[in-house]
């Protein structure tokens, strides 16, 4: 699947953005992407696929999508959940609940254990994926978006998409080494990044993560994102609050070139975000 593109303008400014947000509802962003090789697998292949993680991941809730349209199990671990979010009826959590997904809580101390097991005495029809999204298998799915971004004949010489684990712009930045390809960390600081990366590959010279001018929390609501989300909102395209905000603060900030932004998905997740900051008495300002 091809997903298109878009034009959008911010400070006067043109921006290519690659809609891979609208490849599927659920399943879109850099998690079809990197879900991409399980996506090709025939069905009978499985019969269960089993994850674990937060519960607003964007990942949960494109595996669920998979699995449903696959006819596999998805059985999804979590730490202990809070009454309140158990019972939220907006959210990946909820919406991945209905896709199918089997839910079950690993008390906390033994969490870690329960997750360094997980692939022991495995059935050859169950497949483990790891919290942020199946690494090899995520190489394949990132070399076909490269391949749509050379084909797309836009004419730049920059590419910008955000980090968690960093999978994604690392591989997007080894796929397209005459590209050079901006990214920002959301989770810790690009130390914990560059770590990150450093232990898939050797970081190529072509990717730059770029340093916010103050450190943001994961997922937590601030007022600069909001309003930075509204005004992607009114030049026309909807990015998640989570990760988005802070690469396209700093590109602004940062860069003056033209940039083609590959668009990572989760939107999904805003509703619950948005309440989360009306919650805290945040507003678009
Ligand atoms: C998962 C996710 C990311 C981070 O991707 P990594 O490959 O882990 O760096 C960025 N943006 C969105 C919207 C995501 O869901």
């Amino acid at each position: 699947m091809y997903s298109p593109v878009s034009e959008i303008y911010l400070n006067g400014r043109r921006f290519y953005v690659k809609r891979d947000d609208l490849i599927d509802p659920y399943l879109a962003g850099n998690k079809y992407r990197k879900l991409y090789t399980l996506l090709q697998t025939p069905s009978k292949r499985y019969s269960t696929i089993i994850s674990y993680g937060g519960t607003q991941s964007n990942a949960m809730l494109a595996i669920a999508a998979m699995c449903r349209d696959k006819n596999w199990n998805f059985i999804y671990y979590t730490k202990p959940l809070s009454t309140t979010l158990k019972h939220e009826n907006i959210g990946n959590f909820y919406e991945a609940k209905n896709l199918g997904m089997k839910h079950i809580e690993i008390q906390h101390q033994y969490y870690k254990e329960f997750i360094a097991s997980l692939r022991l005495n495995l059935d050859e029809k169950i497949f483990v994926i790891d919290q942020g999204g199946a690494v090899e298998e995520a190489k394949k799915g990132i070399e076909v978006l490269a391949q749509e971004i050379r084909e797309s004949g836009i004419k730049v010489n920059s590419l910008a998409t955000p980090s968690g684990t960093g999978t994604t712009a690392l591989f997007l930045a080894l796929s397209l080494p005459e590209y050079r390809v901006y990214t920002v960390p959301a989770i810790g600081d690009s130390a914990y990044l560059i770590k990150q990366m450093s232990a898939l590959s050797k970081i190529p010279e072509n990717l730059t993560i770029l340093e916010p001018e103050k450190k943001y929390r994961f997922a937590k609501p601030y007022i600069e994102f909001l309003n930075m989300q509204q005004k992607l909102l009114d030049a026309g395209v909807e990015f998640d609050l989570i990760y988005a905000p802070n690469l396209w603060r700093c590109l602004l900030a940062q860069t003056n070139e033209e940039i083609f932004y590959i668009h990572s998905g989760g939107v999904s997740g805003n509703k619950s975000m948005l309440e989360r900051y009306s919650h805290k008495g945040l507003f678009v300002s």
